[in-house]
Protein backbone atom coordinates (compact mmCIF):
# COMPACT_ATOMS: atom_id res chain seq x y z
CA UNK A 1 0.00 0.00 0.00
CA UNK A 2 1.04 3.31 -1.18
CA UNK A 3 2.26 6.13 1.67
CA UNK A 4 1.51 9.65 0.10
CA UNK A 5 2.47 12.81 2.45
CA UNK A 6 0.99 16.46 1.10
CA UNK A 7 2.63 19.25 3.01
CA UNK A 8 -0.29 22.22 3.29
CA UNK A 9 -4.07 21.53 2.38
CA UNK A 10 -4.98 24.74 -0.16
CA UNK A 11 -6.01 24.10 -3.84
CA UNK A 12 -2.38 22.74 -4.82
CA UNK A 13 -3.16 20.14 -2.19
CA UNK A 14 -6.55 19.52 -2.50
CA UNK A 15 -6.42 18.71 -6.02
CA UNK A 16 -3.48 16.26 -5.08
CA UNK A 17 -5.17 14.28 -2.86
CA UNK A 18 -8.27 14.03 -5.02
CA UNK A 19 -6.04 12.66 -7.91
CA UNK A 20 -4.34 10.39 -5.91
CA UNK A 21 -7.32 8.91 -4.08
CA UNK A 22 -9.39 8.25 -7.53
CA UNK A 23 -6.51 6.44 -8.99
CA UNK A 24 -5.44 4.87 -6.28
CA UNK A 25 -8.55 3.73 -3.67
CA UNK A 26 -5.89 2.16 -1.18
CA UNK A 27 -3.37 4.50 -0.75
CA UNK A 28 -2.64 6.28 2.75
CA UNK A 29 -2.87 9.85 2.60
CA UNK A 30 -1.15 11.96 5.35
CA UNK A 31 -1.95 15.83 4.46
CA UNK A 32 -0.42 18.49 7.11
CA UNK A 33 -1.80 21.35 7.40
CA UNK A 34 0.13 24.66 9.30
CA UNK A 35 -3.53 25.80 10.44
CA UNK A 36 -6.97 24.32 11.08
CA UNK A 37 -8.68 26.73 8.38
CA UNK A 38 -10.55 24.88 5.77
CA UNK A 39 -8.85 25.34 2.61
CA UNK A 40 -9.91 28.25 0.83
CA UNK A 41 -9.81 30.04 -2.08
CA UNK A 42 -7.77 33.49 -1.64
CA UNK A 43 -8.79 34.99 -4.66
CA UNK A 44 -12.58 35.35 -2.95
CA UNK A 45 -10.99 37.11 0.15
CA UNK A 46 -12.02 40.24 -1.37
CA UNK A 47 -15.45 39.60 -2.52
CA UNK A 48 -15.78 38.85 0.98
CA UNK A 49 -14.68 42.36 2.00
CA UNK A 50 -17.06 44.07 -0.43
CA UNK A 51 -19.60 41.60 1.14
CA UNK A 52 -20.59 40.09 -2.01
CA UNK A 53 -20.55 36.85 -0.87
CA UNK A 54 -20.76 35.51 2.71
CA UNK A 55 -18.25 33.61 4.93
CA UNK A 56 -18.85 30.09 3.81
CA UNK A 57 -18.35 30.72 0.04
CA UNK A 58 -14.20 31.42 0.78
CA UNK A 59 -13.71 27.56 1.38
CA UNK A 60 -14.94 25.73 -1.90
CA UNK A 61 -14.02 22.14 -0.89
CA UNK A 62 -16.19 22.47 3.09
CA UNK A 63 -14.80 22.01 6.01
CA UNK A 64 -11.60 20.36 7.04
CA UNK A 65 -12.72 17.07 8.31
CA UNK A 66 -16.16 16.79 5.77
CA UNK A 67 -13.03 17.37 3.19
CA UNK A 68 -10.69 14.77 4.37
CA UNK A 69 -14.11 12.21 5.18
CA UNK A 70 -14.78 12.53 1.32
CA UNK A 71 -11.15 11.98 0.39
CA UNK A 72 -10.58 9.04 2.79
CA UNK A 73 -7.48 11.47 3.68
CA UNK A 74 -5.81 11.62 7.36
CA UNK A 75 -5.64 15.15 8.05
CA UNK A 76 -3.63 16.54 10.05
CA UNK A 77 -4.18 20.29 11.54
CA UNK A 78 -1.61 22.78 13.41
CA UNK A 79 1.02 20.34 12.42
CA UNK A 80 3.66 22.09 10.23
CA UNK A 81 6.40 20.15 8.49
CA UNK A 82 9.46 22.24 9.84
CA UNK A 83 11.72 20.12 7.21
CA UNK A 84 12.22 17.29 4.74
CA UNK A 85 15.06 14.36 4.45
CA UNK A 86 14.90 14.02 1.12
CA UNK A 87 16.95 10.97 0.79
CA UNK A 88 15.28 9.12 3.13
CA UNK A 89 11.71 10.75 1.95
CA UNK A 90 11.28 12.10 5.28
CA UNK A 91 8.98 14.47 6.82
CA UNK A 92 10.85 16.15 9.94
CA UNK A 93 8.23 18.36 12.68
CA UNK A 94 8.74 20.39 15.45
CA UNK A 95 8.59 17.73 18.28
CA UNK A 96 11.03 16.10 17.27
CA UNK A 97 9.54 12.95 15.05
CA UNK A 98 9.86 11.83 11.71
CA UNK A 99 7.58 10.44 9.17
CA UNK A 100 8.89 8.36 6.14
CA UNK A 101 6.85 8.15 2.93
CA UNK A 102 6.66 6.68 -0.80
CA UNK A 103 5.96 10.00 -2.27
CA UNK A 104 5.93 13.62 -0.68
CA UNK A 105 4.10 16.91 -2.33
CA UNK A 106 5.25 20.15 -1.19
CA UNK A 107 1.90 22.52 -1.80
CA UNK A 108 3.04 25.12 0.84
CA UNK A 109 1.45 28.11 -1.06
CA UNK A 110 2.59 31.52 -0.42
CA UNK A 111 2.28 34.42 2.20
CA UNK A 112 2.05 38.33 1.59
CA UNK A 113 5.32 40.34 1.73
CA UNK A 114 5.54 42.55 4.52
CA UNK A 115 9.26 44.22 4.04
CA UNK A 116 10.80 44.94 7.91
CA UNK A 117 9.62 48.53 7.81
CA UNK A 118 8.49 50.72 10.59
CA UNK A 119 5.38 50.91 11.40
CA UNK A 120 3.68 47.99 9.64
CA UNK A 121 2.80 46.47 12.89
CA UNK A 122 0.42 49.44 13.87
CA UNK A 123 -2.73 48.75 14.52
CA UNK A 124 -4.87 50.14 11.32
CA UNK A 125 -2.48 48.12 8.90
CA UNK A 126 -3.50 45.55 6.73
CA UNK A 127 -2.17 42.48 4.30
CA UNK A 128 -4.61 41.09 2.18
CA UNK A 129 -3.99 37.32 1.66
CA UNK A 130 -5.33 34.81 4.31
CA UNK A 131 -9.02 34.26 5.20
CA UNK A 132 -7.69 35.86 8.68
CA UNK A 133 -6.61 39.24 6.94
CA UNK A 134 -9.41 39.57 5.22
CA UNK A 135 -11.59 38.75 8.46
CA UNK A 136 -9.78 41.50 10.46
CA UNK A 137 -10.17 44.30 7.52
CA UNK A 138 -13.52 43.84 6.93
CA UNK A 139 -13.98 44.15 10.62
CA UNK A 140 -12.24 47.33 10.50
CA UNK A 141 -13.95 48.95 7.46
CA UNK A 142 -18.04 47.45 8.95
CA UNK A 143 -16.71 49.28 11.99
CA UNK A 144 -17.21 52.62 10.42
CA UNK A 145 -14.66 54.88 11.37
CA UNK A 146 -12.46 54.09 8.22
CA UNK A 147 -12.46 57.73 5.85
CA UNK A 148 -9.34 57.56 4.27
CA UNK A 149 -7.49 55.13 2.93
CA UNK A 150 -4.23 54.47 1.22
CA UNK A 151 -3.51 50.95 0.11
CA UNK A 152 0.27 50.22 -1.36
CA UNK A 153 1.03 48.44 -4.32
CA UNK A 154 -1.19 48.52 -7.41
CA UNK A 155 -0.89 44.91 -7.67
CA UNK A 156 -4.09 42.08 -8.59
CA UNK A 157 -4.86 42.38 -5.05
CA UNK A 158 -3.92 46.35 -4.33
CA UNK A 159 -6.43 47.17 -6.92
CA UNK A 160 -9.17 44.78 -5.32
CA UNK A 161 -8.93 46.41 -1.85
CA UNK A 162 -9.18 49.19 -3.48
CA UNK A 163 -12.63 48.39 -5.01
CA UNK A 164 -13.76 47.14 -1.46
CA UNK A 165 -12.98 50.63 0.26
CA UNK A 166 -14.23 52.94 -2.66
CA UNK A 167 -17.36 50.85 -2.78
CA UNK A 168 -18.18 52.02 1.04
CA UNK A 169 -17.41 55.28 0.16
CA UNK A 170 -14.04 55.63 2.08
CA UNK A 171 -11.28 57.81 0.42
CA UNK A 172 -8.69 56.31 -1.20
CA UNK A 173 -4.95 56.68 -2.58
CA UNK A 174 -3.14 54.44 -4.85
CA UNK A 175 0.74 54.39 -4.15
CA UNK A 176 3.19 51.77 -5.75
CA UNK A 177 7.08 52.11 -5.55
CA UNK A 178 7.02 51.88 -9.70
CA UNK A 179 6.46 54.61 -12.18
CA UNK A 180 3.35 52.98 -13.49
CA UNK A 181 0.49 50.57 -12.33
CA UNK A 182 0.58 47.15 -12.80
CA UNK A 183 4.31 47.95 -13.99
CA UNK A 184 5.29 44.23 -14.75
CA UNK A 185 2.33 43.03 -16.08
CA UNK A 186 0.81 45.14 -18.57
CA UNK A 187 1.90 46.99 -21.13
CA UNK A 188 2.55 51.38 -20.60
CA UNK A 189 -0.93 52.48 -22.53
CA UNK A 190 -2.96 49.51 -20.55
CA UNK A 191 -1.32 50.90 -16.91
CA UNK A 192 -2.27 54.81 -18.46
CA UNK A 193 -6.01 53.35 -19.29
CA UNK A 194 -6.13 51.37 -15.85
CA UNK A 195 -5.01 54.33 -13.63
CA UNK A 196 -7.53 56.74 -15.69
CA UNK A 197 -10.11 54.37 -14.91
CA UNK A 198 -9.57 54.59 -11.40
CA UNK A 199 -9.42 58.29 -11.50
CA UNK A 200 -12.72 58.05 -12.67
CA UNK A 201 -13.75 56.66 -9.49
CA UNK A 202 -12.36 59.07 -7.18
CA UNK A 203 -9.18 57.07 -6.57
CA UNK A 204 -5.53 59.46 -6.33
CA UNK A 205 -2.96 57.23 -8.15
CA UNK A 206 0.37 58.34 -6.52
CA UNK A 207 3.33 56.16 -8.41
CA UNK A 208 7.22 56.41 -8.42
CA UNK A 209 6.26 56.64 -4.25
CA UNK A 210 8.37 53.77 -2.66
CA UNK A 211 7.00 53.09 1.27
CA UNK A 212 9.95 54.01 3.67
CA UNK A 213 8.21 54.03 6.86
CA UNK A 214 4.33 53.71 8.58
CA UNK A 215 4.28 56.44 12.11
CA UNK A 216 1.31 57.71 14.10
CA UNK A 217 0.03 60.91 13.13
CA UNK A 218 -0.49 63.37 15.98
CA UNK A 219 -4.19 63.03 15.20
CA UNK A 220 -4.05 59.08 16.00
CA UNK A 221 -4.27 58.37 12.26
CA UNK A 222 -1.66 56.46 10.54
CA UNK A 223 0.72 58.31 7.91
CA UNK A 224 2.46 56.67 5.28
CA UNK A 225 6.27 58.11 5.05
CA UNK A 226 7.36 57.33 1.26
CA UNK A 227 11.28 57.68 0.44
CA UNK A 228 10.26 60.98 -1.42
CA UNK A 229 9.30 62.56 1.81
CA UNK A 230 5.52 63.07 0.55
CA UNK A 231 3.69 61.64 3.50
CA UNK A 232 -0.18 59.78 3.20
CA UNK A 233 -2.12 59.94 6.22
CA UNK A 234 -4.96 57.79 6.55
CA UNK A 235 -7.41 55.50 9.12
CA UNK A 236 -6.23 52.57 7.40
CA UNK A 237 -3.27 51.38 5.36
CA UNK A 238 -3.35 47.82 3.44
CA UNK A 239 0.01 46.34 2.08
CA UNK A 240 -0.34 44.29 -1.37
CA UNK A 241 3.59 44.07 -2.01
CA UNK A 242 2.84 40.76 -3.76
CA UNK A 243 3.86 37.05 -1.83
CA UNK A 244 7.01 35.14 -0.76
CA UNK A 245 7.03 31.18 -1.56
CA UNK A 246 6.53 28.89 1.67
CA UNK A 247 9.71 27.40 1.53
CA UNK A 248 11.62 28.52 4.12
CA UNK A 249 11.16 25.28 5.95
CA UNK A 250 13.44 23.56 2.90
CA UNK A 251 16.58 25.61 3.64
CA UNK A 252 19.53 23.60 3.22
CA UNK A 253 17.99 20.17 2.78
CA UNK A 254 18.72 19.76 -1.02
CA UNK A 255 15.71 20.31 -2.86
CA UNK A 256 16.54 22.76 -5.71
CA UNK A 257 14.74 26.06 -4.38
CA UNK A 258 15.19 29.39 -6.88
CA UNK A 259 12.17 32.05 -6.02
CA UNK A 260 10.03 28.64 -5.65
CA UNK A 261 10.73 25.06 -5.61
CA UNK A 262 12.30 24.02 -9.27
CA UNK A 263 10.06 21.01 -10.78
CA UNK A 264 10.12 19.27 -14.12
CA UNK A 265 7.94 18.50 -16.43
CA UNK A 266 5.81 16.09 -14.13
CA UNK A 267 6.29 18.72 -11.23
CA UNK A 268 8.35 16.77 -8.99
CA UNK A 269 11.78 17.91 -8.06
CA UNK A 270 15.17 17.20 -7.95
CA UNK A 271 14.48 14.30 -5.83
CA UNK A 272 12.61 10.88 -7.10
CA UNK A 273 9.36 10.79 -5.82
CA UNK A 274 8.79 14.57 -4.22
CA UNK A 275 7.27 16.85 -6.06
CA UNK A 276 5.83 20.42 -6.14
CA UNK A 277 2.40 22.16 -7.09
CA UNK A 278 0.66 25.60 -6.68
CA UNK A 279 2.53 28.68 -5.16
CA UNK A 280 5.20 27.32 -4.12
CA UNK A 281 7.09 25.97 -7.18
CA UNK A 282 8.64 27.13 -10.09
CA UNK A 283 7.48 24.89 -13.40
CA UNK A 284 8.96 25.96 -17.16
CA UNK A 285 7.33 28.39 -18.67
CA UNK A 286 6.45 27.48 -22.35
CA UNK A 287 6.74 31.04 -23.18
CA UNK A 288 10.31 31.50 -22.02
CA UNK A 289 11.65 27.88 -21.35
CA UNK A 290 12.81 29.24 -18.27
CA UNK A 291 11.09 28.13 -14.88
CA UNK A 292 8.12 30.57 -13.70
CA UNK A 293 6.68 30.83 -10.38
CA UNK A 294 2.74 31.78 -11.36
CA UNK A 295 0.11 32.25 -8.41
CA UNK A 296 -2.98 31.56 -10.09
CA UNK A 297 -5.75 29.10 -9.11
CA UNK A 298 -6.10 27.44 -11.94
CA UNK A 299 -1.70 26.80 -12.34
CA UNK A 300 -2.38 25.28 -8.75
CA UNK A 301 -5.04 23.35 -9.28
CA UNK A 302 -3.61 21.35 -12.65
CA UNK A 303 -0.13 21.26 -10.98
CA UNK A 304 -2.01 19.48 -8.04
CA UNK A 305 -3.76 17.09 -10.41
CA UNK A 306 -0.51 16.14 -12.44
CA UNK A 307 1.39 15.72 -9.13
CA UNK A 308 -1.07 13.78 -7.59
CA UNK A 309 -1.55 11.22 -10.90
CA UNK A 310 2.05 10.64 -10.73
CA UNK A 311 2.46 10.22 -7.33
CA UNK A 312 -0.19 6.96 -7.73
CA UNK A 313 1.84 6.14 -10.35
CA UNK A 314 0.08 6.94 -13.40
CA UNK A 315 2.94 9.43 -15.29
CA UNK A 316 1.62 12.56 -16.35
CA UNK A 317 2.74 15.92 -18.18
CA UNK A 318 1.88 19.39 -17.05
CA UNK A 319 2.48 21.43 -20.44
CA UNK A 320 0.96 24.30 -19.65
CA UNK A 321 2.75 27.21 -17.74
CA UNK A 322 1.50 30.80 -19.06
CA UNK A 323 1.31 33.93 -17.78
CA UNK A 324 -2.77 34.58 -17.79
CA UNK A 325 -4.13 37.47 -14.92
CA UNK A 326 -7.79 39.05 -15.16
CA UNK A 327 -8.72 42.38 -13.27
CA UNK A 328 -12.08 43.31 -12.80
CA UNK A 329 -12.01 46.95 -10.91
CA UNK A 330 -15.07 49.46 -10.72
CA UNK A 331 -16.72 48.78 -13.52
CA UNK A 332 -13.67 48.07 -15.72
CA UNK A 333 -11.97 44.45 -16.84
CA UNK A 334 -8.67 43.79 -18.18
CA UNK A 335 -6.97 41.07 -19.41
CA UNK A 336 -3.04 40.29 -19.69
CA UNK A 337 -2.35 37.02 -21.28
CA UNK A 338 1.33 36.10 -22.38
CA UNK A 339 4.91 37.26 -20.91
CA UNK A 340 5.74 41.21 -21.40
CA UNK A 341 9.23 40.45 -21.35
CA UNK A 342 8.97 37.50 -24.40
CA UNK A 343 7.99 40.41 -27.22
CA UNK A 344 10.41 41.33 -29.02
CA UNK A 345 10.94 44.86 -31.19
CA UNK A 346 10.47 44.02 -34.01
CA UNK A 347 7.32 41.67 -33.46
CA UNK A 348 4.33 42.96 -35.11
CA UNK A 349 2.14 45.03 -32.58
CA UNK A 350 -2.18 45.01 -33.53
CA UNK A 351 -3.88 47.97 -31.72
CA UNK A 352 -7.66 48.60 -31.63
CA UNK A 353 -9.34 51.16 -29.65
CA UNK A 354 -12.24 53.17 -29.02
CA UNK A 355 -13.33 55.20 -25.95
CA UNK A 356 -14.84 52.23 -23.97
CA UNK A 357 -12.11 49.49 -25.73
CA UNK A 358 -8.67 48.62 -25.69
CA UNK A 359 -6.91 45.55 -27.36
CA UNK A 360 -3.17 45.73 -27.86
CA UNK A 361 -1.81 42.10 -29.17
CA UNK A 362 1.35 41.35 -29.99
CA UNK A 363 1.68 39.11 -32.77
CA UNK A 364 5.31 37.51 -32.63
CA UNK A 365 5.52 37.70 -28.84
CA UNK A 366 2.33 36.49 -28.53
CA UNK A 367 0.98 38.22 -25.71
CA UNK A 368 -2.60 40.21 -25.63
CA UNK A 369 -4.20 42.63 -23.11
CA UNK A 370 -7.39 44.03 -23.02
CA UNK A 371 -9.09 47.27 -21.12
CA UNK A 372 -12.67 47.63 -21.49
CA UNK A 373 -15.47 49.57 -19.38
CA UNK A 374 -17.90 45.90 -17.89
CA UNK A 375 -21.42 45.92 -19.08
CA UNK A 376 -20.63 47.80 -22.35
CA UNK A 377 -22.09 47.30 -25.79
CA UNK A 378 -22.28 43.60 -26.68
CA UNK A 379 -19.80 43.96 -28.76
CA UNK A 380 -17.28 44.42 -26.80
CA UNK A 381 -18.73 41.60 -24.34
CA UNK A 382 -18.46 39.65 -27.00
CA UNK A 383 -14.52 40.43 -27.59
CA UNK A 384 -13.86 38.97 -23.98
CA UNK A 385 -15.54 35.96 -24.00
CA UNK A 386 -13.99 34.88 -27.23
CA UNK A 387 -10.67 35.78 -25.36
CA UNK A 388 -11.73 33.05 -22.62
CA UNK A 389 -13.38 30.77 -24.86
CA UNK A 390 -10.01 30.60 -26.75
CA UNK A 391 -7.54 30.33 -24.02
CA UNK A 392 -9.96 27.98 -21.70
CA UNK A 393 -9.92 25.81 -24.77
CA UNK A 394 -6.42 25.55 -24.85
CA UNK A 395 -6.06 25.37 -21.09
CA UNK A 396 -8.92 22.28 -21.40
CA UNK A 397 -6.99 20.23 -24.28
CA UNK A 398 -3.91 18.08 -23.45
CA UNK A 399 -1.99 20.55 -21.93
CA UNK A 400 -0.09 21.12 -25.06
CA UNK A 401 2.70 23.55 -25.51
CA UNK A 402 1.98 24.05 -29.20
CA UNK A 403 -1.70 24.28 -28.33
CA UNK A 404 -1.11 26.57 -25.88
CA UNK A 405 0.97 29.33 -27.95
CA UNK A 406 -0.84 28.86 -30.64
CA UNK A 407 -4.03 30.06 -28.99
CA UNK A 408 -2.08 32.86 -27.15
CA UNK A 409 -0.67 34.29 -30.38
CA UNK A 410 -4.15 33.65 -32.33
CA UNK A 411 -6.60 34.87 -29.82
CA UNK A 412 -4.71 38.53 -30.30
CA UNK A 413 -5.29 37.75 -33.98
CA UNK A 414 -8.56 36.80 -33.99
CA UNK A 415 -9.73 39.39 -31.73
CA UNK A 416 -7.89 42.15 -33.66
CA UNK A 417 -9.84 40.85 -36.89
CA UNK A 418 -13.42 40.84 -34.91
CA UNK A 419 -12.83 43.99 -33.82
CA UNK A 420 -12.29 45.78 -37.04
CA UNK A 421 -14.80 44.22 -38.77
CA UNK A 422 -17.27 44.69 -36.34
CA UNK A 423 -16.87 47.96 -35.57
CA UNK A 424 -16.08 49.71 -39.31
C1 LIG B 1 -6.23 38.26 -2.56
C2 LIG B 1 -5.87 37.26 -3.63
C3 LIG B 1 -6.47 37.33 -4.87
C4 LIG B 1 -6.19 36.35 -5.85
N1 LIG B 1 -6.83 36.44 -7.05
C5 LIG B 1 -6.62 35.49 -7.97
C6 LIG B 1 -7.34 35.52 -9.21
O1 LIG B 1 -8.12 36.43 -9.48
N2 LIG B 1 -7.13 34.51 -10.10
C7 LIG B 1 -6.26 33.49 -9.82
O2 LIG B 1 -6.13 32.58 -10.65
N3 LIG B 1 -5.57 33.43 -8.68
C8 LIG B 1 -5.72 34.40 -7.75
N4 LIG B 1 -5.02 34.36 -6.57
C9 LIG B 1 -4.00 33.31 -6.40
C10 LIG B 1 -4.60 31.96 -5.99
O3 LIG B 1 -5.47 32.15 -4.92
C11 LIG B 1 -3.45 31.01 -5.64
O4 LIG B 1 -2.71 30.79 -6.81
C12 LIG B 1 -3.88 29.65 -5.09
O5 LIG B 1 -4.73 29.80 -4.01
C13 LIG B 1 -2.63 28.84 -4.69
O6 LIG B 1 -2.96 27.64 -4.06
P1 LIG B 1 -1.86 26.79 -3.31
O7 LIG B 1 -2.52 25.53 -2.89
O8 LIG B 1 -0.62 26.70 -4.11
O9 LIG B 1 -1.45 27.64 -2.02
P2 LIG B 1 -2.27 28.10 -0.72
O10 LIG B 1 -3.70 28.32 -1.03
O11 LIG B 1 -1.47 29.25 -0.17
O12 LIG B 1 -2.18 26.84 0.28
C14 LIG B 1 -1.00 26.45 0.91
C15 LIG B 1 -1.32 25.87 2.28
O13 LIG B 1 -0.13 25.34 2.85
C16 LIG B 1 -0.07 25.66 4.24
N5 LIG B 1 1.34 25.56 4.69
C17 LIG B 1 2.34 26.45 4.44
N6 LIG B 1 3.49 26.03 4.98
C18 LIG B 1 3.23 24.83 5.58
C19 LIG B 1 4.02 23.89 6.31
N7 LIG B 1 5.33 24.07 6.48
N8 LIG B 1 3.42 22.78 6.79
C20 LIG B 1 2.09 22.56 6.59
N9 LIG B 1 1.30 23.42 5.91
C21 LIG B 1 1.86 24.54 5.40
C22 LIG B 1 -0.65 27.08 4.26
O14 LIG B 1 -1.10 27.49 5.52
C23 LIG B 1 -1.81 26.92 3.27
O15 LIG B 1 -2.95 26.45 3.93
C24 LIG B 1 -5.26 35.32 -5.58
C25 LIG B 1 -4.62 35.26 -4.33
C26 LIG B 1 -4.91 36.23 -3.37
C27 LIG B 1 -4.21 36.18 -2.04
Amino acid sequence: MKKIAIIGFGCAGYHAAREVRRLDPKAVIDVYSDTETAAYNPMLTTYYVKGAIPYQAMFPFGAPQEAAGRLGLNLFPNRAVTGLKPEERALCFGDGTQQVYDGILISTGASAVVPPLPGLDLPGVFKMRTVEDAVSFKAALDGGTIRRALVIGASWVGIKAVEDLVLRGIACTLADGAERVFSTAVFPETARRIERGLEARGVSVACGQMLDHVERAADGALAAVMQSGRRFEADAVAVCLGVRTNTGFLKDCGIAVNRGVLTDCHMQTNYEGIYAAGDCCEAADIQTNAPRNIGLWHNAARQGTVAGSNMAGDVREFGANLLVNLGHYLGYSFVSMGDLTACRPEDEVLISEDSRFYLCAVRGGRSAQMHQRDRDAGVQRSHQERFYQVHRKSWGGAGSPDRLLAAAAGVSCELYQLFRRETA
